[in-house]
């Protein structure tokens, strides 16, 4: 427990009951943040994390459910918490579809998660942030941010839109303490990701080992699937002093995908 440089503060991710967001939530929470997690759902297991995370690491962690499809929830989520130093928006969604087959009802939801989520959020946490004259406002955004693949249209207008949010976010409180930047993960093997697996399968007529080789990492030079405990640990750098010129900016993990 030598480096709890994040001892006093408190972080909010969106979507931390699993994937990514549980990734970053317990690398906050072991830098010593008290946490609020979250997701749709409001099981006794969501509220088990919270006890086990709080228990593994000394700090206090509430779980909020709410829908970040919801405007009035993604608001209501910031309030409920009391105090956002650290807000993290992550909770995504995904669909895959050619653009003139690709549901409307998908299209919205991908909006509406992935990206307006993040305007909401920041809107009820940025006040809280001018308050405290402090603050780190992180967006997961994806390596689909900044470059784009077929069938993933609303993924990646959302994700280049969370790009965008995050400038003017970072423009918005530049000089106050409070930063804004965006990580933006190539492949990670999460839940997510599991799920696309089987379908490529079908579409490739391929096995697992050779969708995950040749389908999903063939544009990650290193061949190798970034880790939750890596995003994690990006999200700490980001919250920490020798990153606090560091806004309005993306922070690739992707091993290599976005330098081709
Ligand atoms: P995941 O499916 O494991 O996690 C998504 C999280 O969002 C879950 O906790 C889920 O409960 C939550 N969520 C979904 N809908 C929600 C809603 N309506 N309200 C509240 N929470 C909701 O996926 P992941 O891979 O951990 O993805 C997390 C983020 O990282 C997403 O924004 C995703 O786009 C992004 N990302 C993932 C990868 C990857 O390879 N896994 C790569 C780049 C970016």
């Amino acid at each position: 427990m030598a480096d709890r440089v994040l001892t006093g503060k408190t972080a909010v991710v969106t979507g931390s009951n699993s994937g990514i967001g549980l990734g970053v939530a317990e690398a906050l929470a072991a830098a010593g943040a008290d946490l609020v997690i979250n997701s749709f759902t409001d099981t006794p297991e969501d509220h088990a994390l919270a006890e086990r995370l709080a228990a593994d690491h000394g700090v206090a962690v509430r779980y909020i459910a709410a829908d970040m499809s919801k405007p009035d929830q993604c608001r209501a989520l910031v309030e409920k918490a009391g105090r956002c130093d650290i807000l993290v928006n992550n909770a995504g969604i995904q669909h895959v579809a050619p653009i003139p087959e690709f549901p409307m009802d998908k299209w919205d939801a991908i909006i509406a998660i992935n990206l307006s989520s993040a305007f909401h959020t920041t809107a009820a946490a940025l006040p809280m942030m001018r308050a405290a004259g402090w603050g780190r406002v992180i967006n997961v955004a994806s390596a689909h941010g900044l470059t784009a693949s077929p069938f993933k249209s609303a993924y990646v207008a959302a994700k280049h839109g969370v790009v965008g949010l995050t400038k003017v976010t970072a423009l918005e409180a530049a000089g106050e303490g409070i930063t804004c930047n965006a990580i933006c993960p190539g492949y990670v093997l999460t839940p997510i990701i599991e799920k696309q697996i089987p379908d490529q399968m079908q579409t490739h007529g391929m096995t697992r080992e050779d969708v995950i080789a040749k389908v999903m990492l063939a544009r990650q030079p290193s061949g190798q699937f970034a880790t939750v405990e890596q995003i994690g640990g990006t999200a700490v750098f980001l919250c920490s002093e020798a990153a606090a010129q560091v806004t309005g900016t993306t922070i690739s993990v992707d091993g290599g995908w976005t330098a081709l």
